[in-house]
């Protein structure tokens, strides 16, 4: 099999699965947007992928992420960073990133703005919202009860859009219920800003629950793409 053929039935694996889980939750599946996570896989799977009508790509480290970006200028993609942003990083985040998933607090919401707001085009911001417990060792994104302030501050930034919200699931813990407490919160930010209603959540091992809780915005790593490669550097 070429990398092509084996991409193409990844891609059919997840589609299916996509119409299943939204087949189960009476949604359309034209209302997921699937991201692939290309993080560790090199520029090349990003052309194959976008021959294959892949449209969104997501990663998460701007170290990798900018030389690739910038080696498929020429594909219309839509790049998607979702890894933790460090306010260093921004002003090369945003050379190819329009939509950033990881917006954990008000430090870096000012560093997207001043870095954002000369554009003709909005970034699009969302909220990362913490579904560990409290004071585990989670995996990043704000607490729940500090979610709509920080999306107030990203509406009312010069030169961002707030799109919604997003979180990873907690470790060792069932998805659903976690997921659950996301859809709340995004329910409570739709009631301030009803344009906000991205819900980027699910990723290759818990899309289902996910688009049963209302994803509209699923990361999808592994399922697309193998195994990740070691990380170098
Ligand atoms: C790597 C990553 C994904 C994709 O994870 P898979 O389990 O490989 O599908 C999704 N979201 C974030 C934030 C990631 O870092």
């Amino acid at each position: 099999m070429t990398r092509e053929e084996e991409l193409a039935d990844a891609l059919e694996g997840v589609r299916e699965r996509i119409a299943l889980a939204c087949d189960k939750a009476g949604r359309d599946p034209s209302e997921i947007t699937l991201v692939a996570v290309t993080k560790t896989r090199p520029a090349s799977d990003v052309r194959l992928l976008a021959g294959l009508g892949v449209t969104d790509i997501g990663e998460n480290r701007d170290q990798e992420a900018g030389p690739k970006a910038a080696e498929c200028r020429d594909l219309p993609l839509t790049w998607h960073f979702v890894g933790r942003l460090q306010t260093n990083k921004v002003k090369s985040v945003l050379r190819y990133a329009s939509v950033v998933h990881s917006v954990d607090r008000p430090r870096l919401v000012s560093a997207l703005s001043a870095e954002a707001a000369d554009r003709a085009e909005p970034v699009r911001c969302l909220v990362q919202v913490s579904l560990d417990p409290p004071d585990a060792d989670g995996r990043g994104g704000a607490r729940i009860e500090d979610v709509p302030a920080l999306a107030d501050a990203i509406a009312a930034a010069p030169g961002l859009e707030l799109g919604g919200v997003m979180a990873v699931a907690p470790l060792g813990e069932d998805p659903a219920p976690a997921f659950a407490r996301l859809a709340d919160v995004a329910a409570r930010i739709r009631t301030a800003h009803p344009s906000a209603r991205i819900v980027s959540a699910g990723m290759s091992g818990d899309l289902d629950e996910a688009i049963a809780c209302g994803a509209t915005h699923v990361r999808i790593g592994t399922a697309l793409l193998g195994g990740r490669r070691a990380i170098v550097g």
